[in-house]
């Protein structure tokens, strides 16, 4: 049932259409006529005479340049017999006519060859074949996806009658299970739901780091529900004819329907779903392609036991419409495995595998941490082919050990190769933000920090801890903010005496903070109870333009400066003030390249014991 094929099927039948329509010409105009039609033999004048005479003609063809005889036994031989026209008048070759006459034998019309057959295959096939040809191309052109259709949608609908992938195929990701263990159920018997007058969410959105499952996750829903699977990669929508996006969704949805109980899958969803309000990159075809999403997720009928899932690992940029409930209002995310899962994985993607029974996956799982599921798959497979390499039976703990060297310092080095100094910078950077917070607020900054570089592009961060949930922030609290911000670039300075690009993110934060103190607070003396700022677009982003003159304009802008540039220097104080405290938490950092939030705590309490911290999310 996979729509893929039909695209790859199509051309080789166009073609093989028309060698069909060469071949029968080329039988029909040139083979079949020199086999069938009459030939020619030539005879004397006087055989000619002979052969009437013996009464073997039954007609003869008289013009000026020959006479052609057919003969008696015709439908035998299938021959004519010819001779030249030796009277060069007609009227002296009165004696042959009259012979002909005594013979009763017609002269007067041409003989004519009444070979039905031959005509049949000559003039009657090629026309029909031709014909056919042109229909073929004609109705294939009028069809969905056929041949020389550009504008029509060639569409590329991944569809599974079956997954054969179950949950037992994804390990860890319990919780991410049990959200989807209901959906199954729905699938199975939508009656259930219905009867009672629930309604079920018609999405789902799968949101986590690539190589954690997502894909996988949804194909063992539809598996474990035993309902076809169709998909759909978000990047595909976006491709180069205007209008095929749309015309996809359609496509897609149109299946499903018809296909139902089903999963419809739409992967990297952000391809499509992207927040519409950014005004730089907009592409008509994208907004076409989710509005068709939009309203195709508001028109189907979901009693029917049509389950969209959809997958990303950039939730922050989906466009608001898509979360909306009665959309994707389900979020499960599917995060990197923790120790245990990362052992379950391993578990998983081993079974195949032949192991000695030195191999320890506690042990292999214990060195991974960040491995996504993908990258524990190719540990294994790197290991197994090391094995093969070393001439060896079977994969032991020394070959997993080199395999994770080469999968996961690989991929963290992939992107960004950190010299030595630039390490050094980083470690300063990051712990010059967490050891404000800590002056600063006297709580444990962060969950964790860390100096590895992303794939994201991040060099290191600090992951603060979820704060409670605050709805109102004081403008202390708001410039603290800012300062904690700024407290990366102090310690560069500080230590370095230089600074480097690495903290444009923490300035451009530390910048709209500012502004907003201003413009849409009011919370700045010299600005007042004033709204300097308008929403461009309330219902889908906080996107903003200044609503003010030019002379406000430019004197919000040294005010912005002005905050920020205070709270760098409170910043440097701080860190100036413990300044032997930031050496020596930079160094442990920067020989870890990890700290979690307990190490911190430890760390800091032994270098200020005067300053007690709390835990940022007991509420402090
Ligand atoms: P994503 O869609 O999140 O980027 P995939 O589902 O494509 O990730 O995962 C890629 C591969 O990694 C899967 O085919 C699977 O073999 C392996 N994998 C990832 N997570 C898991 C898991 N939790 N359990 C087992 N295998 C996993
Ligand atoms: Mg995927
Ligand atoms: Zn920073």
């Amino acid at each position: 049932m996979s729509t893929d094929n039909n695209k790859k099927k199509k051309s080789p039948i166009f073609i093989y259409y028309a060698i069909l329509l060469i071949v029968v010409l080329v039988i029909s105009y040139l083979l079949i006529p020199k086999l069938v039609e009459p030939k020619e033999k030539k005879i004397s004048f006087s055989e000619f005479v002979e052969m009437i005479k013996n009464d073997e003609a039954e007609q003869v063809e008289v013009n000026s340049r020959q006479y052609k005889l057919k003969p008696k036994n015709f439908k035998e031989t299938n021959t004519y017999y010819v001779t030249g026209n030796i009277y060069n008048d007609f009227h002296e070759s009165s004696a042959l006519l009259s012979l002909l006459d005594e013979k009763g034998l017609k002269y007067d019309s041409p003989i004519v060859s009444s070979n039905y057959l031959l005509e049949l295959i000559i003039y009657v096939v090629p026309t029909i074949v031709t014909i056919a040809f042109f229909v073929v191309i004609y109705r294939s052109m009028n069809k969905k996806g056929g041949v020389m259709s550009f504008g029509k949608n060639t569409s590329k609908i991944y569809a599974e009658k079956s997954t054969g992938k179950t949950f037992a195929d994804v390990a860890g990701q319990e919780e991410a299970k049990q959200n989807l263990v209901e959906i199954i159920d729905f699938l199975n018997n939508p009656g259930k739901y219905t009867a009672i007058g629930a309604k079920l969410p018609k999405g789902a959105l799968l949101v986590g780091p690539p190589g954690t499952g997502k894909t996988l996750m949804a194909k063992a829903v539809a598996g474990e529900a035993k309902v076809p699977f169709f998909s759909l990669s978000g990047s595909e929508f976006v491709e180069m004819f205007v209008g095929m996006g749309a015309s996809r969704v359609r496509d897609l949805f149109r299946q499903a329907a018809e296909n139902a109980p089903c999963i419809v899958f739409i992967d990297e969803i952000d391809a499509i779903g992207k927040s519409r309000d950014n005004s730089f990159s907009s592409n008509d075809e994208r907004e076409q392609t989710l509005n068709q999403l939009l309203s195709e997720m508001d028109g189907f009928d979901s009693s029917k036991g049509v389950v969209i899932i959809a997958a990303t690992n950039r939730p922050e940029i989906l466009d608001k419409a898509l979360l909306r409930p009665g959309r994707f209002d389900r979020r499960i995310i599917v995060d990197l495995p923790d120790q245990k899962g990362r052992v379950d994985i391993m578990n998983v993607h081993a079974k195949n595998v032949l192991m000695e029974p030195d191999v320890d996956f506690e042990v292999i799982a214990r060195a991974t941490p960040g491995a996504s599921g993908a990258d524990l798959e190719n540990i294994i497979n790197e290991a197994a082919l090391r094995a093969v390499r070393a001439g060896k039976q079977r994969v032991s703990q020394k070959e997993m050990e080199e395999a994770i060297e080469v999968v996961i310092a690989g991929e963290e080095k992939k992107n960004r190769v950190m010299s030595d100094e630039e390490k050094r910078i980083v470690a300063y950077h990051e712990t010059g933000h967490a050891l404000v917070t800590s002056l600063l607020t006297h709580t444990e900054p962060v969950h964790k920090i860390t100096i590895i570089p992303r794939t994201s592009g991040t060099l290191g961060y600090v992951m603060h801890v979820a704060k409670k949930e605050k709805v109102l922030m004081t403008k202390k609290e708001l410039l603290e903010e800012i300062i904690i911000l700024t407290g990366g670039r102090a310690s560069e300075e500080l230590e370095f005496d230089s600074v480097t690009t690495g903290a444009s993110n923490d300035i451009e934060r530390a910048t709209e903070m500012a502004r907003n103190i201003i413009t849409t607070y009011g919370m700045s003396d010299s600005f007042g109870f004033v709204n300097w700022q308008k929403k461009n677009q309330m219902y889908l982003g906080d996107s903003k333009t200044l609503n003010c003159s030019e002379e406000t304009h430019s004197k919000i802008d040294n005010e912005i400066q002005r905050i920020v540039a205070d709270c760098y220097k409170k910043a440097l104080e701080l860190l100036g003030a413990h300044k032997a405290t930031l050496d020596a938490l930079a160094s442990v950092l920067y020989e870890k390249e990890n700290l979690t939030g307990d190490e911190f705590m430890k760390l800091f309490s032994e270098l200020e014991p005067d300053i007690t911290l709390t835990r940022a999310d007991d509420g402090v």
